[in-house]
């Protein structure tokens, strides 16, 4: 998941040397050479397409709590100590571990039809039987409302058309304790997705303490159109709905943590990283996989080149963002004595694919040298640059909260939610040549902060 999929505009960045105030430093001259060395060094094989190949085939999805979650983590760590990195080690992060097991809905009445679909993470499961109901559609939070009255004993669907993922997403967090506020007896929604060939996405629900807990799950986008239509052609429809979700006791689990020691100020640190687990369905290859290879590959590719900068670097794979951000809520405490040796912290969330430029939220004189930073990235088309308000990935959020500097990368993510949290997020969707520059434009990123004379003001 990301936390953020407003789209920016793409401001194409002109470098101007030494502009920021009190900063002697030339980014532009000063860093070229090893920004290109860098670039070259990424952009010339398919390393980290390759490795993100073996991560995901070979382990498959790495959901909260499971042992193929547990089983990638002991490979990257090994992998990582094969590689040179220093201080390799998992960092035990409790997780919540909740479980789909088996799940159906069938439409029963008008005529029977079974329809597509998944549950939603952190749902309750049915009585064995399942529940059998009639169907209430409606298209908002808006028309439950109107219709409230309606809604008593049924299972309600929010069929809401796909905007953006920072709004349709409300549908899958807050729809089912809208509907049990309303009497439902369980929630459905159209899946968020921006292009659906029948494909149910999953995705975690919250419960609100002020409502029943009642089983939610997301049929594909032609499955809750045509109940929709159904609906507005009179037809009462009803569907029997059976989900054996539970959720267990906690987990323990590990943020993967490797770091390439800083030359000359150690103990300050630039982060960057994905997240390690995904959901239980597809690969997780884009979500987060990707990102994660990505960010492992920027610091091995700094140690291969011989390029050890001023500060330390870190790359932190950050277990349980899918079903919690536990993994990042643990990481911000187990190093809440350092937070001020932070000097950035860096994620790649939104898929890698090509990429545009950065998000980045702290002070405008931080903002004025990392958008001069950002201009080294023109051979590879990733000048974007946005000065937000908010933290751009979810895993450096409690970092951001705490005063932390943070950056996320931005790719061109017109595909992303067409296979986001489904069984199609697989390796195939990646291109080797977007992904190994994603990781140019990570590594210059983070080469360059982590470098820089005087720091990152906060
Ligand atoms: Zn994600």
């Amino acid at each position: 998941m990301r936390r953020s999929s407003l789209r920016f505009a793409c401001l194409l960045f002109v470098a101007l040397p030494g502009t920021a105030e009190g900063q002697a430093t030339d980014i532009a001259a000063t860093y070229r050479a090893a920004a290109d060395s860098l670039i070259r060094a990424a952009t010339g094989d398919s390393a980290a397409y390759t490795r993100i190949g073996r991560l995901v085939d070979g382990f498959g999805h790495r959901i909260a709590g499971s042992r193929s979650l547990e089983a990638a983590i002991d490979w990257v760590l090994a992998e990582m100590k094969r590689d040179g990195l220093q201080n390799v080690r998992g960092e035990p992060v409790q997780v919540t571990h909740w479980v789909r097991g088996e799940e159906s809905a069938v439409l029963t009445h008008p005529r029977l039809d079974t329809l597509s679909l998944l549950g939603l993470g952190g749902s309750v499961g049915t009585p064995k039987g399942g529940i059998t109901a009639p169907v209430l559609v409606v298209a908002s939070f808006d028309e439950l409302k109107q219709r409230a009255s309606e809604a008593r004993g049924k299972i309600v669907l929010f069929d809401a058309p796909f905007t953006n993922y920072e709004e349709t997403r409300h549908y899958r967090t807050s729809g089912p304790s809208a509907a049990a506020r309303a009497g439902a007896v369980a929630c459905l929604i159209r899946s968020v997705a921006s292009s659906s060939i029948d494909s149910p996405h999953t995705g975690r629900t919250s419960y609100d303490s002020t409502a029943p807990r009642i089983p939610a799950a997301a049929l594909s986008v032609e499955d809750a159109m045509m109940l929709h239509r159904m609906q507005d052609r009179g037809e009462q429809l009803v569907v029997t709905l059976r989900m054996a979700a539970r959720t267990l006791p906690p987990a323990r689990s590990r943020n993967v943590v490797a770091e390439l020691v800083g030359r000359e100020k150690p103990d300050e640190v630039v982060v960057l990283g994905g997240h390690i687990d995904s959901w239980d369905v597809g690969q997780g290859a884009m979500d987060d996989a990707g990102g994660s290879v990505a960010a492992w590959e920027a610091v091995r590719l700094m140690k291969a080149l011989g390029l050890r900068p001023r500060r330390t670097v870190r790359v932190v794979l950050w277990t349980n963002e899918e079903n919690g951000v536990e993994g990042g809520r643990a990481y911000r405490d187990a190093h809440a004595r350092d937070l001020r040796k932070h000097v950035m912290a860096m994620e790649s969330d939104g898929g890698v694919f090509q990429p545009k430029g950065f998000d980045f939220a702290g002070s405008d004189s931080a903002a004025a040298l990392v958008r001069q930073a950002v201009g080294l990235l023109g051979t590879i088309g990733a000048t974007g640059f946005e000065h937000v308000k908010e933290s751009p990935e979810a895993d450096i959020g409690p970092l951001v909260d705490e005063g932390v500097p943070g950056i996320g990368l931005r790719v061109e993510d017109s595909r992303y939610f067409w296979y986001h949290h489904t069984n199609g997020d697989t390796l195939d969707k990646l291109d080797p040549a977007e992904v190994a520059r994603c990781v140019a434009a990570m590594a210059v990123m983070a080469y360059v902060i982590a470098d820089l004379p005087q720091g990152l003001p906060r």
